[in-house]
């Protein structure tokens, strides 16, 4: 397929904030691919493979513009000039390109395959000594693309599309494609089988063959599923009331959550909450499954918990985040900053699906596979009671050994990937915090010169479409001078500085990425933010890198925090 067709798509969707218009323009491009274009379903997310899959293209900015230099002649200096003022670095491309191809410059027609593949190659450069290579490979790629490829391209390459489209939207959109007369159950079917294996390419085509075969999509270890999330409560009898007696009450653990996986042939995968691939980081986990799992293949859900390796007392997560990330000596990681990890799922076992089982026998089985072995591979705490008594000495318990509270389960119910349903629930001790995204920063003075020291934060908005962003405070509290555990101001001004947009004096304006957790006094209205609200008396507890950005906190979250707190 020819990439400026695609690049075409890209544009009109870019075009509208409506939903609708944009199933409309994805349904119309949809009916064009065939079998052998498949892939392109990944493009219109972005990306080059399933979410789960470990590569990436992970290209910096600073190559980027080394390659456009390259291509166009024009110096680097000029280029950084342009992006600061423009805030878009395919848009800069767009026009720089626009101006090289007036002077004649030839260009061939670029197709989607060409750029998979080529694009495939640059996730498979790794490592010192690649980089040149990277630029060349890119240059080659800008010469011959026409403004409008060029602008999408060097989007592609820094993870920015820009264009609004969700998996929820092009869900719909296969939908109304092939199912138009009944798109409603048509939706919900794609969707379960999307949430059984989140591979676009693999659902779009199993759509093209029917329902039936839709139908027959499973789990399949090694492509993970999303994490089933938990809603808020704030007492036992609150729980009991939303799950019914008798419940399942389980230690909530600080740490991380970590999807295991085990194939036939023994392989064995483990994926973050954002299907992020972290198999490397963990070899220490993937010998306690090893060891302490006795199946043949299954899919596990758990959390993992760091602890000190001399006190053996369990850490906040934050101690051991930096592990999730992490490139290079991963054993020594390992060693340094050992993790527990709390079983507390099963969703698939020998070849066998087990999210539609109730969750009393999702456990029982986990319980006859695990063997417990304490700061290793253990299964999470549990107590099954009708008895608030007994409920709230568990809760009291969990807090004196330092985890964060009790997750409360209901005992019939199915498992729903990656959705909030109320099937599990999460108690707390009173205090309120937000997960939120920095969407800009200021530079500080004096000792904190040189790093960005006081973060503006932002909740989302409930709109659908292109992710909005809405202001909700300024917070500088809760930030450490120096790195040790916790979150610091030279680590926050690292992760900050590649993703400004615009600069003006100390103010700078930063894509939304970073995510962190807030506790705060109390919710404000308040005509200064543009979300409505502020927060009083802020302060940042942890960074979330685990999190993917669609699951911080929505206005409608604030606002239901703060009717809460009336
Ligand atoms: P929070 O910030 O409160 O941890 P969250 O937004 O990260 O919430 P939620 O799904 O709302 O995530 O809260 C549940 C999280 O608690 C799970 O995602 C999981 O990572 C963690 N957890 C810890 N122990 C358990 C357990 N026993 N069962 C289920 N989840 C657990």
């Amino acid at each position: 397929m020819k990439y400026s067709e695609l690049c075409k798509v890209y544009e009109e969707l870019g075009g509208t904030t409506k939903r609708l218009e944009k199933i409309a323009i994805l349904s119309e491009f949809l009916k064009k691919i065939n079998e052998k274009d498949k892939d392109v379903l990944y493009l219109l997310l972005g990306s080059l493979y399933p979410a789960y899959d470990a590569r990436e293209i992970g290209i910096s900015t600073q190559t980027v513009i080394k390659a456009l230099a390259k291509a166009t002649g024009i110096n680097d200096e000029k280029i950084v000039g342009e992006w600061k003022k423009i805030g878009d670095l395919g848009k800069v491309a767009e026009l720089l390109i626009a101006g090289k191809k007036q002077s004649g410059l030839f260009h061939g027609e670029l197709t989607t395959e060409k750029i998979i593949s080529d694009l495939r190659e640059l996730a498979k450069m790794q490592g010192k000594g690649t980089v040149g290579k990277k630029i060349d490979l890119i240059a080659g790629l800008l010469s011959n693309s026409k403004p409008i490829e060029a602008k999408y391209l060097v989007r592609i390459l820094l993870a920015d599309l820009r264009i609004g489209v969700q998996d929820s939207t092009l869900r719909d959109s296969i939908s109304e494609v092939f199912f138009h007369d009944d798109k409603k159950s048509a939706s919900e079917i794609i969707q379960h089988a999307y949430d059984l294996n989140p591979d676009m390419a693999l659902i779009f085509e199993k759509a093209r063959k029917g329902l039936k075969e839709l139908g027959k999509v499973t789990l399949k270890a090694g492509a993970p599923i999303r994490a089933m999330l938990a809603q808020k409560v704030d007492t036992i009898e609150e729980g009991f009331e939303k799950v019914g007696k008798p419940a399942a009450f389980e230690f909530k653990y600080d740490g991380f959550r970590l999807m295991i996986n085990k194939d036939e042939k023994g392989n064995i995968s483990l994926f973050t909450r954002r299907l992020e691939n972290v198999t490397k980081q963990f070899p220490d986990v993937v010998s306690f499954v090893k060891e302490f799992v006795n199946a043949k293949s299954f899919m596990i859900d758990s959390e993992v918990v760091g602890y000190d390796p001399k006190t053996k007392k369990y850490l906040p997560f934050q101690s051991i985040s930096q592990r999730i990330k992490r490139k290079y000596d991963l054993e020594k990681m390992a060693k340094d900053f050992p993790v527990e990890v709390n079983v507390f799922d099963l969703l698939m076992l020998d070849g066998e699906s087990y999210i539609s089982k109730p969750f009393i026998e999702r456990t029982k089985t986990l319980r006859k596979i695990i063997k417990n072995k304490e700061y290793k591979l253990v299964c999470a705490k549990q107590l099954i009671t009708n008895d608030e008594k007994k409920a709230q000495e568990f809760f009291n318990q969990a807090l004196k050994l330092n985890q964060e509270g009790l997750m409360i389960k209901n005992l019939n119910a199915v498992y729903k990937p990656g959705s909030r349903v109320g099937y599990m629930l999460k108690l707390k001790p009173e205090h309120r915090d937000l997960d939120l995204v920095i969407i800009g920063a200021e530079y500080g003075t004096g000792k904190r010169a040189g790093w960005l020291s006081s973060f503006i934060l932002a909740c989302k908005s409930d709109k659908h479409g292109e992710g909005e962003f809405l202001e909700i405070g300024r917070v500088g509290t809760g930030i450490k001078e120096k790195l040790d555990i916790g979150v610091s101001f030279l680590e926050l001004t690292n992760l900050l500085k590649p993703l400004i947009i615009k600069s003006s004096g100390k103010e700078v304006k930063v894509k939304p990425k970073i995510i962190v957790s807030v506790i705060f006094q109390e919710i404000q209205k308040s005509p200064t933010y543009s979300s409505g609200y502020a927060l009083r008396f802020p302060r940042v507890t942890a960074l979330r890198i685990d999190k993917p950005l669609s699951e911080i906190a929505s206005l409608k979250d604030i606002e239901r925090e703060y009717k809460r707190q009336k």
